[in-house]
């Protein structure tokens, strides 16, 4: 699904901020991203959605190496890819269903189906009775469910979500995880940046650790207790 081979990336005028990046995630896995702020964790999200190059090294992501890509074929290669941001990046003048149907419309879905996995992704996330409900009035736990249904209502193997809880209280980011987790059970593969380290032991998942840019760890929480 994901495969990074001596990955490095420099930004333009900027020192290093990835280094010699292995490591490889198999479908239907769901991996942490975790590190101190500056430590790449957005750099490496960036990177896998196909919004950065490498400057070294190999990735390949869903089958695809980004940087062999022709240019024409990068939009198709993004679109199975769903993103989830800090600060959700909702439109502000549309409803809720609206916001969920932008990456159909844009893909030309027919108004039937777009209508059907709209409702769908909202009922998914739980919020199938605020579908009209523009941003300002909900609440940000269900600001964040309404982007996680936008990333997911094309159904893209591949989730992205870069501190997604960044902005909730403890309570709503568990909350806001065990729906990540439920995606991953229905077989999307589901990577999510994160600083929250007690979040993120709860979940008892893989974890790759970045620190200045170096992969410094990267392991698998041991089998729960029977
Ligand atoms: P994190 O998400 O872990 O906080 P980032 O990936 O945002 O880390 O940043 C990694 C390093 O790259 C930091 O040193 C940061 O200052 C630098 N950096 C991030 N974005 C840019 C940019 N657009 N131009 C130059 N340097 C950048
Ligand atoms: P289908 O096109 O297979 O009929 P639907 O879009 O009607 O699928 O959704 C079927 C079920 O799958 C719904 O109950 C919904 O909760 C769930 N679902 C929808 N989108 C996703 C997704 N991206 N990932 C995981 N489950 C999803």
């Amino acid at each position: 699904m994901i495969e990074a081979e001596s990955l490095s990336l420099r930004y333009p005028g900027g020192r290093e901020a990835l280094g010699d990046l292995s490591f490889r995630i198999d479908a239907g896995e769901m991996v942490f991203i975790t590190g101190r702020s500056g430590a790449g964790k957005s750099t490496l999200v960036k990177l896998i959605a196909n919004l950065l190059l490498p400057s070294r090294g190999v990735l390949r992501v869903l089958d695809c190496e980004p940087s062999r890509l022709a240019r024409r074929h990068r939009p198709g290669l993004r679109r199975r890819i769903g993103m989830v941001f800090q600060d959700h990046r909702l439109l502000p003048s549309l409803s809720a269903a609206d916001n969920v149907a932008l990456p159909l419309r844009i893909q030309g879905a027919p108004d039937g189906e777009i209508e059907r996995r709209v409702r769908a992704a909202l009922d998914l996330v739980g919020l199938g009775q605020r579908a009209r409900a523009l941003p300002a009035t909900l609440s940000g736990g269900e600001q964040q469910r309404v982007g996680i249904a936008r990333a997911i209502v094309h159904r893209p193997p591949l989730l992205l979500a870069d501190e997604p809880t960044g902005n909730l209280d403890p309570q709503l980011s568990v909350e806001i995880m065990a729906l990540f987790e439920r995606l991953g059970a229905h077989g999307t593969t589901v990577l999510i940046a994160s600083h929250d380290l007690p979040l993120i032991r709860q979940m008892r998942k893989r974890v790759l650790v970045l620190e200045q840019g170096r992969l410094q760890e990267d392991f698998r929480p041991q089998a729960e207790p029977a």
